[in-house]
């Protein structure tokens, strides 16, 4: 593997081809940077964000547009990659962009020529033959782009060694690719600080080793293909050894483009790799959620200290100059986040965060959030029907996603989540459960109705049957993009199945056209940011007044007064009956009931399996 250029090496070039969100540098790029230049100080380590520059040159409006959809993304490089092939690739293009006003003027051929012409320009800007390696990162919707620019590279520097990593090179997928792709020398499975740091290392030993196989955490040629990727995967003990990420090259870049084109990036950090969640149920059949493969990379959970996320940020954003910081985690960490959020706040820095969260995140880690910045969140919420939820292995209920929504609602806390539709096994009770929730629901900020879509490696994908799956195989849109034997035997991240789709397609229906009716409501009852939230609480002390804001209707507004007042702000956090009637012990348990059923046939609150949640958001 190794050549003439390999023995002298002194410089590393690391790659993010499209399409990444252009506005946030590249978390892996930069972490790797950091990481290798802390041990080797002397190695020059360059990054490239190509997506950058490509988002730059076809515009920014455009390149977002197709960098939110897979197969959008993907159909263009693999037009380039097989130019045989583009028709497929141009049809599939073509059926992911219908209805997307955006696209609607984007004729795909000349859009494939123009970044064709941009990314050749990029293959022809650098020296690559000086450098002794090329390290690509290939994430969502980053696979054809990458091969495409390797391909390109390999034809002109075919000495180039190329090792590629990340969440679409699974090491399950590893020993096909390396059998598919010639033009890669090595896979790394898991994640990638230590294997590039070993691989360095070798290469730069005299003579290097040639059989790099191993090298633990990596896949070459002469691995044996039957070796497991996790037995192979070799990852930090701690975070604590990971310096601040490096994105000095991200602003580098930006800083040539002409002042309009400038903008204020997002920061990536990372708190923990890996899923607490996942862990803590590692020992049951399937673990974590049963949908997730997020965690194909990482074994196990870590995090890092309080001190060193808060020293990240304040020396991320005092050498950017930018105040939105993205916390890239799967899922924030549990055990620290007050610890965490509190240390935020004290930077006094008018920050704005993004994370991602679980429903059972309690008000006051919320309230902790929002005092540090956090302006939107990710929930795992995913249902609305309790009995779904199970089947999900979320280990939430559904009162306590619609208790975190109000929460958020009540904190001014963006929340963009998803609902999860057509999840296999699912029935007419789940669906039934979720109308019902629904209802509820209309509230507070609108959820996403997402299909669901099987992942390679995901709990229900190992065990197929247990979800009522027949068969499952590559998505066939991979099909449209690649020669049929590449599809047949390459292992894909996104996969499809047979099953109960036409069920599921049909029992789904009516929910998503709620949904569709929720947002549509809900952005016309809230035109106004000023508004106050469409179910509002005010406290007077004796008595609350609750006002119902309603679409084309006039507003409902209720007084609760004594002991109704009481129950109803108990129960702001959602409440067994059992403690209800010990709590209001001078009234008949009945009368209790009563009130309540009363208080969910208007909509009030909520109640499932014997709970009570109020609904209301208070405001001052
Ligand atoms: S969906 Fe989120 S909480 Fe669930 S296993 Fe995946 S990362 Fe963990």
């Amino acid at each position: 593997m190794q050549n003439k250029s390999i023995r002298t090496l002194n410089k590393i070039a690391l790659i993010s081809t499209p399409w990444p969100l252009y506005s946030r540098p590249s978390i892996q790029l930069g972490t790797l940077k950091a990481f290798l230049d802390a041990r080797m100080p002397e190695l020059q380590i360059d990054t490239f964000h190509f997506y950058l520059q490509l988002a730059e040159t076809i515009g920014y409006r455009i390149y977002h547009e197709i960098s939110e959809r897979t197969w959008l993304a993907e159909s263009i490089y693999a037009a380039l990659l097989y130019p045989g092939r583009s028709q497929q690739a141009e049809a599939l293009f073509r059926k992911e962009s219908s209805g997307k006003a955006k696209l609607r003027n984007v004729e795909f051929k000349t859009l494939t020529r123009r970044i064709k012409k941009v990314t050749d320009a990029f293959i022809r800007s650098q020296n690559w033959q000086a450098y002794g390696l090329l390290g690509f990162s290939i994430s969502l919707c980053q696979l054809t782009s990458a091969l495409y620019v390797i391909k390109r590279l390999k034809k002109d520097f075919p000495e180039l060694m190329v090792v590629v990593g990340g969440a679409l090179t699974p090491g399950i997928a590893a020993p096909d690719i390396l059998k598919t792709f010639p033009d890669i020398n090595a896979v790394v499975a898991g994640e990638g600080e230590l294997p590039l740091y070993k691989i360095i290392q070798n290469l730069r030993r005299t003579p290097p080793d040639p059989d790099e196989s191993t090298i633990q955490g990596l896949f070459t040629r002469q691995t044996d293909s039957m070796r497991p990727a996790r037995a192979v995967f070799a990852q930090l003990k701690a975070l604590d050894e990971l310096p601040a990420p490096d994105y000095d090259d991200y602003f580098n870049l930006l800083k040539t483009f002409e002042p309009r084109k400038r903008f204020f990036p997002t920061l990536p950090v990372e708190t923990s790799r890996g899923c607490w969640w996942k862990r803590a149920v590692g020992s049951a059949q399937v673990t974590g959620c049963a949908f997730c493969n997020l965690n194909l990379q990482w074994d196990g959970y870590r995090s890092k200290t309080a001190a060193q996320v808060v020293a990240e940020i304040d020396h991320l954003t005092n050498r950017h100059q930018t105040l939105s910081v993205a916390m890239m985690d799967n899922v924030l960490p549990q055990k620290d986040a007050i610890d965490i959020f509190t240390q935020i706040a004290k930077l006094n820095k008018d920050l704005r965060l993004f994370g991602e969260v679980r429903a059972a995140t309690p008000l006051r880690e919320l309230t902790a959030m929002r005092a540090c910045g956090m302006r939107e969140v990710q929930i795992g919420i995913e249902a609305l029907s309790s009995n779904l939820l199970k089947k999900l292995h979320k280990g939430t209920t559904a009162i306590q996603n619609l208790e975190i929504m109000k929460n958020c609602e009540a904190l001014g806390i963006r929340n963009i989540s998803n609902l999860i539709l057509q999840f296999p096994g699912s029935n007419e009770q789940d669906v039934a459960e979720t109308l019902r929730a629904l209802e509820f629901a209309l509230p507070f900020y609108p959820l996403k109705a997402v299909s669901f879509w099987l992942g390679l490696e995901s709990p229900v994908w190992q065990q197929p049957k247990k979800f009522g799956i027949q068969v499952v195989f590559n998505h066939p849109n991979w099909s449209y993009l690649f020669p049929d034997k590449i599809y047949r035997s390459l292992p894909f991240l996104i996969q499809a199945y047979r099953g109960d789709l036409t069920f599921q397609r049909k029992i789904w229906k009516p929910v998503k056209k709620k949904i569709s009716d929720w947002q549509h409501q809900y952005a016309e009852i809230q035109r106004d940011p000023g508004d106050a939230p469409i179910l509002s609480l005010r406290d007077g002390r004796d008595f609350i007044i609750i006002r119902q804001r309603r679409f084309r209707a006039e507003p409902t507004v209720h007084r609760l007064v004594g002991v109704s007042r009481q129950i109803y702000l108990f129960c702001q956090r959602h409440r067994p009956i059992k403690s209800i009637c010990s709590t209001f012990t001078d009234i008949p348990d009945d009368s209790i009931v009563r009130f309540l059923k009363m208080m969910v046939d208007k909509k009030l609150m909520f109640t499932e399996k014997n709970k009570y949640l109020s609904l209301a958001v208070p405001v001052k």
